[in-house]
Formats: C-alpha cells, structure tokens, sequence
C-alpha cells in the first residue's frame, strides 16, 4: 500500500515524490515553518509584547523583559540557558518561541592596521527564497584607536543612491535592514571582539588601549543611505544607545546622510544623535553631479536644514564630509567658498581622500592639495582633520563596501523565478 501522503505542516519531512509525472505540490505540501524570530532588534515595549504572547503573566512581564535586556545587551547572551537570573520554565518557554540568533558572519578579515571587516548574510527578500535569489550580505567595518573603537555600520543592502563617486551606489541589490540587523551588527562585532561584561577581550595589533570598552562609538556610514530606512535605524539607534543596555551615549553615534532634508529634523527630534553630512562640492551644479539627491534637496535647502538641526552648537557640531577628488572639487577656490557656505553653522569638516574602486573615473586629490585645501579651512577656524584611509588592504575604506550579492541581473532573477514556479 502507498504511504498516505504526508500533510502535517509542521513537519520537517517533506512529502513522498509522486511516483510517475510531475505533480504540482499543494500549498500545504509547499509550507516551510517559519523560522523562530530572532529578540534581537526588539524595542523594550515589543520584547514585553513578545513575553506575553508566550503567556508571561502580565504582572512579570516588566520584571522579565528588563532581565532578558541585561542579559542581551550587557552579557550579550547567546542562548538563553545562559540567562541564570531567569526562571528555567521560562527559559525553556523562550527556546520553544525564539532565538537570540545575530546575522550570520560569513567572513572575516583583519587588515595590518586592526581594522576588522565582517560579511553578514542576511535573509533574503521573501520572494527570494521562492525564487533561489542568493541570501542578501551586508558589511560592517570596526576601526580601533588607542582611545576608542568606531563601528561603522550599514543599514541597506546596496543604497538607491547613485552618487558617482562611490562603490556602493552601483550595487543592483537593495533592501532595507531591519532593526534587528543594524543592532545585529553592533552584537557580532562585540561578539567578535568579546566586548561584553564578563566577556574574555580579543587580543591584537592596533586594538584600544583606554577605556573600558572597544567599541566606544558608531557611526552609520557603512552601506546604505540611513535616513531612507528610517524608523528601523532610530529604533536601532535608540537600543544602541539605551542606559540599560549597550549604553553608548548619543553623542557617540553618528549618522551620516547624503542630504535627505526632510528627515534630518526628524532625526535630530526622535534619535538625537551626531550629524554628518556628506557635502562634497559647493556649487549645485557641482553635487548635482556627484550626490544626484541634490537635484531633489539643493545645498541652500541642506544647509537650511543644518542650521536648525535640533541640539546643534558649539558643543555639538554638525560634520561636513568632503571627499577629495583630484581636479574636481579640490581647488583652492573650492576650499575658500566651502568656508563662506559654512558660515554660522557649528561645523567641523572632514575631508576624506577619495578611495578608488574598480572601474571609477575618479582619482584622489594630490597630498600636497589636499594638505594645502586643508591648511585654509584650518585657518578659517574650523578642525580640518583629514581621515586616514583605514584598513585599504582589505577593502574597508569609505565608499568601498560593496558586498558580492549584485551578481544576478534582473533577468536572472526573473528567469529564476520562472524556473522555481514551475519547479
Ligand atoms: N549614505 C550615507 C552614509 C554612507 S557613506 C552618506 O552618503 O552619507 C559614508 C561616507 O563615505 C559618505 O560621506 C560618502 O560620501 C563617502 N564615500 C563614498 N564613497 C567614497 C569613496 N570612494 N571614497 C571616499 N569616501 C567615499
Ligand atoms: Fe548611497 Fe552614501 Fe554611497 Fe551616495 S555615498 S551612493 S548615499 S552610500
């Protein structure tokens, strides 16, 4: 007798091969479990919400969820046996439900300098798994001081964004991270750096040497434009940033935007952190060019948006990043104008020397230019501090993200697509 067709969903098993022909799987024949969420990435209120869809009683839930944060975000659990101040009911309810999983490292490099690079693989779009579209991989860049240790994290996969100078912008493949993949970014390079309380510290050239933590700052500049995924980098940030948890302080996050006006105030009222502004030209007709989202929300509407940045002060200065493109913006007359469109804003100016990519038309600013461009800004008062390419060896540098996922046009995707409907 034939085996009686196997229908449970829940089953891991898939279903017997129909003997002669093809047969078109029903969709219950076709449900794959969805995975266990992971908590990572959860805000305090949904964590609680979590906690009570489990059947949490209502009057421990607070109590709870405050523990599963410490034990998350200070210890940076990885399993929830490790969480030993909460019930071992609970802990096994929490198994049933979740993961504290943390995207998925796939590589790692470490350059000469210390500088760290991490590849995550993310999930793909729904679709994709549907259609065999590789899992989408984002990069996350960790860049040590004596004094401190920057994270520079990403919040897209590619960027919509086609400024003419960076790598990332010619990424075909674009989504947004969720909350808990940006946070997911800060949990595997404290992971990597065993950079929790209690945690053994990794050991290497070029690691800080002060300060109790090693990652100290952040900085969104990785891949992706974060003010076009904006809730999910607030709610990020404001976990990054909560006291009871990882506890870096907002004036220790950075989030740099090619100029999308209307949310920098949003920015500035719901995150309240650092602002930087990738300016790189003084002229419209210049940054037109160069960041295209000008064309949208011109330098005179950028800037007026600066000024009324909330918090901004002397205290709290406003970052104009600059790239240096030799014979493009780089001239002397370029830097005198760059001082005057400053005027009254508390700034600081980064220049940062263009890091060439495969198959740009660009090329970096001479030193001597870039030094002599330097020199003026400094002289009208402003910190001119010039970035020092880090990590170059293994492609880390800004501007060079750019993870391997693109590969597949869109025809390829759609003929794979095709090919998996008829599967
Ligand atoms: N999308 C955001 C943040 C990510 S890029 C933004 O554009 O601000 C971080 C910084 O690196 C930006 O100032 C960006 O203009 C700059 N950048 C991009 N490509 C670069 C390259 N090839 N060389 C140097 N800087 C680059
Ligand atoms: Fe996107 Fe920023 Fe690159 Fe422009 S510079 S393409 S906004 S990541």
């Amino acid at each position: 007798m034939a085996e009686p067709l196997q229908t449970n969903p829940l089953s891991s098993t898939p279903p017997a091969p129909a003997s002669t022909g093809f047969v078109e799987k029903t969709p219950l024949e076709r449900y794959v479990p969805p995975a266990k969420p992971s908590l990572v990435g959860l805000s305090r209120a949904q964590l609680t919400e979590a906690l009570a869809a489990i059947g949490v009683p209502a009057a421990q839930r607070k109590m709870r969820a405050q523990q599963i944060w410490h034990w998350l975000y200070v210890r940076g659990a990885r399993r929830f046996d490790e969480m030993t101040s909460v019930s071992k009911e609970l802990r096994a309810l929490l198994e049933q439900h979740f993961t504290l999983a943390r995207p998925e490292v796939v590589a790692e490099q470490i350059s000469v300098d210390g500088t760290r690079k991490w590849l995550l693989r993310l999930p793909g779009e729904q679709s994709s798994e549907v259609s065999g579209e590789r899992p989408h991989e984002v990069e996350c860049v960790y860049i040590p001081d004596t004094d401190r240790g920057t994270l520079c994290v990403s919040s897209q996969v590619g960027c919509t964004l086609t400024c003419s100078f960076c790598h990332t912008g010619t990424q075909r493949l674009v989504r947004n991270l969720t909350p808990g993949e940006i946070v997911g970014q800060i949990m595997v390079a404290r992971d990597r750096l065993g950079d929790w309380l209690g945690a053994a510290r990794a050991s290497g050239d070029g690691l800080p040497t002060q300060g109790e933590r090693l990652v100290s700052n952040i900085v969104m500049m990785g891949m992706g434009e974060p003010l076009y995924n904006f809730e999910a980098v607030r709610d990020a940030l404001l976990i990054a940033a909560d006291g009871e948890g990882i506890a870096i302080s907002k004036r220790r996050i950075t989030l740099s935007t090619s100029g999308v006006v209307p949310n920098i105030s949003r920015a500035g009222a719901e995150i309240g952190c650092m602002l930087a502004v990738s300016l790189h030209a003084v002229r419209d007709e210049l940054r037109n060019e160069l960041v295209p989202l000008n064309r949208k929300y011109p330098i005179a509407q950028l800037l007026d948006a600066c000024r009324s940045y909330p918090g901004v002060s002397n205290a709290r200065r406003i970052t104009f990043e600059y790239v240096m493109l030799k014979g493009v913006n780089d001239s002397l007359a370029d830097a005198k104008a760059l001082v005057k469109l400053l005027a009254g804003i508390p700034a600081k100016i980064n220049l940062i020397p263009f890091n060439p990519w495969p198959g740009t038309r660009y090329e970096c600013s001479d030193w001597e230019r870039i030094e002599k461009f330097s020199e003026i800004i400094f002289n009208a008062g402003y910190a001119s501090p010039v970035r020092t390419p880090r990590g170059r060896d293994i492609l880390a540098a800004c501007g060079q993200l750019k993870s391997a996922t693109e590969k597949l046009s869109a025809r390829e995707r759609l003929a794979l697509r095709a090919m998996a409907m008829t599967d």
